[in-house]
């Protein structure tokens, strides 16, 4: 593992059904998030306070039917997904959509 590259790097990302992100990782494994989840788990800084942690983002705000529209990747660590409803500055790294995955 070379500094700075993430342990685990998704080799590919797939919308599955109307809910689901499924996620191949490089070791193998596979996640199958929710996408509603995964807005609502959004790190941004507009999402969650900067400085406090603490949320923001009014989970009733957030349509039952959010999906991603484009997903791009970002540097050799993270995903931007641009939402459905509107919000687009949401850096999700590798690390942390493995470790949502990991609890379905
Ligand atoms: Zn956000």
């Amino acid at each position: 593992m070379t500094e700075g590259a993430a342990a685990y790097t998704p080799v590919e990302i797939a919308q599955r059904g109307s809910r689901g992100l499924a996620i191949r990782w490089s070791d193998g494994a596979e996640s199958l998030l929710d996408v509603r989840a995964l807005r609502l788990a959004c790190g941004c800084a507009v999402c969650v306070d900067e400085w406090s942690g603490e949320e923001r983002l009014d989970p009733a705000s957030v349509p039952e039917d959010v999906h991603p529209l484009r997903i791009q990747p970002v540097g050799r660590y993270a995903i931007q997904i641009e939402w459905s409803d509107g919000h687009g500055s949401g850096i999700y790294p590798f690390a942390r959509l493995r470790a949502l995955g990991a609890g379905s």
